[in-house]
């Protein structure tokens, strides 16, 4: 098809985030199931929620553009979620695991992200603030997922870092890992 304006450019990327969302709808939980930090799963059984939330608002946005809610198949999402199955596959510690969900998570949260400023924008250029300001809400969710899967990486490299170091007072990096290689050294 043509693109051959801004509007049609804005009808296209949502339709594209729209089969993104409904993808996650259906791949989330799998992440979630496999996840065995309490943290980590009840983060993305959190986010489901909210993705849900997400695929409705786009519903929202497509009725106040007077536009059906159509999906296009979209390959970026279709991509990250059969990389994210494909690290599921593997034989991993469940600490290391979920080290490796997250990192798949963070992937499609970052996809997102870049996703919604770009419409958010779009939406702003064209004047209608009404959808930009429904599409930043889902932008700033993304973001904050994106941050609690951070946080919840943080607080379990500390973990992992409490069973390999020995009294962990250190925060710095270099520290605890000086205290790895003494261990080591002794042993
Ligand atoms: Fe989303
Ligand atoms: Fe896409
Ligand atoms: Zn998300």
């Amino acid at each position: 098809m043509k693109i051959d304006s801004l509007e049609t450019l804005l009808q296209e990327e949502l339709k594209d985030i729209y089969d993104a969302e409904k993808r996650l709808v259906k791949a989330i939980p799998k992440m979630a199931k496999a996840a065995t930090s309490g943290e980590l799963r009840a983060a993305l059984e959190e986010h489901l929620e909210v993705t849900k939330g997400q695929v409705q608002r786009l519903e929202e946005v497509f009725d106040l553009l007077g536009t059906p809610a159509k999906a296009k198949p979209c390959a970026g999402m279709k991509g990250l979620i059969e990389e994210s199955d494909e690290v599921m596959a593997h034989d991993a510690t469940e600490s290391i695991m979920d080290c490796a969900i997250i990192g798949a998570a963070q992937r499609v949260e970052h996809y997102e992200m870049a996703a919604y400023g770009t419409v958010r924008t779009l939406a702003e250029r064209l004047g209608n603030n009404q959808v930009a300001d429904l599409l930043e809400e889902t932008l700033n969710e993304e973001k904050e997922a994106d941050l609690k899967l951070t946080e919840v990486a943080e607080q379990l490299y500390e973990e992992m870092g409490e069973m390999t170091a020995s009294g962990g007072e250190a925060t710095e990096m270099p520290a605890k890992k000086t205290g790895i290689r003494t261990r080591t050294s002794r042993a």
